[in-house]
């Protein structure tokens, strides 16, 4: 058994938790215009496309409050999003079992470089550059089931420097967290350490150096971080 990797084994990426322990981190998925209005503030018709997914990396959530804006964009935009923490998984979960495979919530930044995001689209490119950079996914500890229950409803806000950017509900969801379980699980195999981040109201913009953000749910908990400017090549 020792010899079976032939270099050391990466760590495993993981999330404090409200308990005190870490939760440790598979995969990351993430859905795209999951609340209409934000949804329209982007240019797009909720009553005719549906929610996506697309991924971020286990590595890049992190919770130490700090986020360094990416040298490559100019428009870095900050998405406030409800995430929720897989304790099993598998695949064909039905709406009605998938609250079982839950182990907690917690509230996390679905950072975003914007202008990045908007090449790629009219490129037909990937997004993984405009959404999966370094440190793009800033999040708050988890907590379990049993802190939170499974929260349908409550208020969301974001603030940038003191200053309310983003405002929603958790109801205001187009999918549901069973319902974003359900169809994930219709493409993929989840599993134990799968996060989802659900979505952002609408109010998303852009963020400097040195802005100051604290979001939070109400009955879930908060996320805060400062916008650093990010360290460069060594020289
Ligand atoms: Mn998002």
């Amino acid at each position: 058994m020792k010899d079976q990797y032939v270099i050391p084994p990466p760590p495993v990426a993981a999330i404090p938790t409200a308990e005190g322990g870490a939760f440790p981190v598979r995969r990351v998925y993430c859905v795209g215009r999951n609340y209409a209005e934000h949804a329209v503030e982007m240019g797009h018709d909720p009553n005719r496309e549906p929610p996506f997914f697309f991924q971020k990396n286990p590595q890049d959530l992190v919770s130490d409050g700090s986020f360094p804006y990416p040298q490559g964009s100019n428009d870095v935009q900050h998405e406030l999003e409800l995430m929720v923490a897989l304790k099993s998984g598998g695949r064909w979960i039905t709406a009605e079992a998938a609250e079982a495979h839950i182990w907690g919530y917690g509230v996390a930044l679905d950072m975003t470089c914007r202008d990045l995001q908007s090449i790629a689209k009219e490129r037909g490119r990937p997004w993984i550059s405009a959404k999966a950079f370094y440190r793009s996914a800033p999040c708050g500890v988890l907590s379990p089931v049993a802190m939170t229950g499974h929260p349908r409803n409550g208020a969301m806000e974001l603030r940038v420097s003191g200053k309310v950017r983003q405002k929603g509900d958790l109801a205001q969801q187009i999918w549901t967290v069973p319902e974003i379980i359900e169809r994930l699980s219709t493409e993929f195999e989840l599993a134990a350490g799968d996060v989802i981040l659900t979505g952002t109201p609408a109010g998303v913009g852009p963020l400097q150096v040195g802005d100051s953000l604290d979001g939070s749910i109400a009955g879930v908990g908060q996320v805060s971080v400062e916008v650093v400017g990010e360290q460069g090549p060594p020289r």
